[in-house]
């Protein structure tokens, strides 16, 4: 492949080197007419026009198929708690050929990256929390309230870490975020699809060591320990066909790491910002930034040490932001200590992993989405029968979920009219009666 990109880039220099001696030495135009299709005709050069496609070295979403060996790997947040539009915070989807698609991580911005692949909502329903951290999991109440929205029908199911008290683990943070968004979920219960808005928690121990916590469809992932800000924190592997994925979440370098992350085909682990820069970027104190940079987190040239250990087939370093004024130093800092295979990641890179390749490119992706396919057919409104089990649910009392009396006198009527028109507009072009709902009653 690299040898043919320089085969075609040679005969391009061959052939305007041949026009250029022939201005020069003042062949005929009907000479040098001739040699230029006999030179054509001997190379067959490929015909490049502005109007026929071509492969490019990017990828677009939805225009590759992925083989039955392949995992994708797309970067839908690679930055830092401090939020910033060229960078959400941490999260990366596993796409596997067998149709299985996983998240890890949901940081703060991530759900927009997610929203622009434009994958069905109900096969992103498996997200895998490494720790508690806002920059890990800030996108979750957008992917649970607004990816019901965008069109899933199921539970939105989420996998995460136990802590030292229950107050510290996931399905305290879970529950209170779903009881932190009660008046938005009892706003649209009876209105909407409701399937979409419910929540499987599953919590396990922080302290398993490589224990399985999922196992389907010949996919198997493991957690261990991480040593990160406080008891509680975790790392992922994810075994599938032969192919092997980690991901850090975020971590110090820990014994754990080495062990079961070994053999990894793609190996994501958190690589800091570099403590001059974060003293300089980030107006930390030095004291604060060597506190920071190298005993919460993992500093470049100990993410080098780790990779150095582990031997990934390709070693993926995040959790930094990616400046053109901050990235040698990462860089350069890392190779002090490991010469191997190396990403430094930054939001839509993508790796496409098979035991014969990994292939890195870009994603170019729409910013302009709107709701993806539905991957079954969408049901009416559930009613009062919703109204119900959600007040059941969630102990607010029936007569709630609709509008006072105080509040439906304060409707403005003049806009009545043009509303009922509305109504007979889609009536008629869709051939169906819409009945339009009367103010009065509730
Ligand atoms: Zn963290
Ligand atoms: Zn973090």
């Amino acid at each position: 492949m690299l040898l043919g990109m320089w085969l075609v880039a040679n005969e391009d220099r061959v052939s305007t080197a041949t026009s250029k001696i022939q201005g020069i030495i003042g062949v005929s135009t009907a000479q040098a007419e001739k040699s230029k299709k006999s030179q054509q005709a001997k190379t067959k050069q490929p015909k490049i026009s502005p109007v026929k496609a071509r492969p490019l070295d990017v990828y677009f979403p939805n225009t590759e198929d992925l083989a039955k060996d392949e995992m994708r790997v797309i970067a839908c947040g690679t930055g830092m708690p401090t939020t910033r539009a060229a960078q959400a915070a941490a999260c990366f989807l596993v796409e596997l050929g067998n149709g299985d698609k996983f998240i890890f991580d949901i940081g703060s911005g991530s759900a927009e990256r997610l929203s622009s692949l434009q994958i069905p909502y109900d096969y992103l329903d498996k997200i895998f929390i490494g720790h508690l951290h806002a920059d890990h999991f800030g996108s979750l109440a957008e992917m649970f309230i607004g990816g019901a929205l965008m069109g899933r029908q199921k539970p939105l199911r989420i996998w995460g870490p136990s802590g030292p008290t229950p107050e510290l683990g996931t399905k305290y943070a879970v529950e209170k975020m779903r009881q932190m968004y009660t008046w938005d979920l009892a706003g649209r219960a009876g209105i909407v699809d409701f399937r979409g808005y419910a929540l499987e928690i599953n919590e396990f121990d922080y302290k398993a060591e490589n224990a399985v916590i999922y196992k389907d469809n010949g996919v198997t992932i493991r957690s261990f320990p991480a040593i990160h800000s406080l008891d509680g924190p975790v790392s992922f592997t994810l075994e599938w066909n032969g192919l092997k994925f980690v991901f850090g979440s975020d971590t110090y370098p820990n014994k754990w790491f080495v062990k079961f992350a070994k053999d990894a085909d793609i190996a994501i682990h958190e690589s800091f910002v570099a403590v001059p820069d974060l003293v300089k970027k980030m107006k930390f104190t030095p004291e604060q930034a060597l506190l920071v940079g190298t005993q919460v987190h993992t500093a470049p040239e100990a993410f080098g040490k780790v990779m150095s250990e582990i031997k990934p087939r390709i070693a993926v370093a995040y959790h930094f932001f990616k400046d053109f004024d901050t990235t040698a130093q990462v860089n350069d800092r890392i190779r002090t200590t490991y010469e191997g295979p190396l990403s430094l990641a930054e939001d839509f890179m993508v790796w496409n992993v098979t035991k014969d390749e990994i292939k890195i490119r870009m994603a170019v992706v729409e910013e302009h989405t709107w709701a993806p396919p539905l991957a079954g057919k969408a049901q009416a409104p559930g009613g009062d029968k919703d109204r119900e089990q959600y007040s059941k649910d969630s102990g607010v009392p029936v007569d709630a979920l609709a509008y006072s009396d105080f509040i439906i006198k304060g409707r403005w009527g003049e806009v009545d009219e043009v509303l009922r028109g509305v109504y007979k507009e889609a009536s008629e072009a869709l051939g169906q009666e819409f009945k339009y709902p009367e103010p009065e009653k509730k």
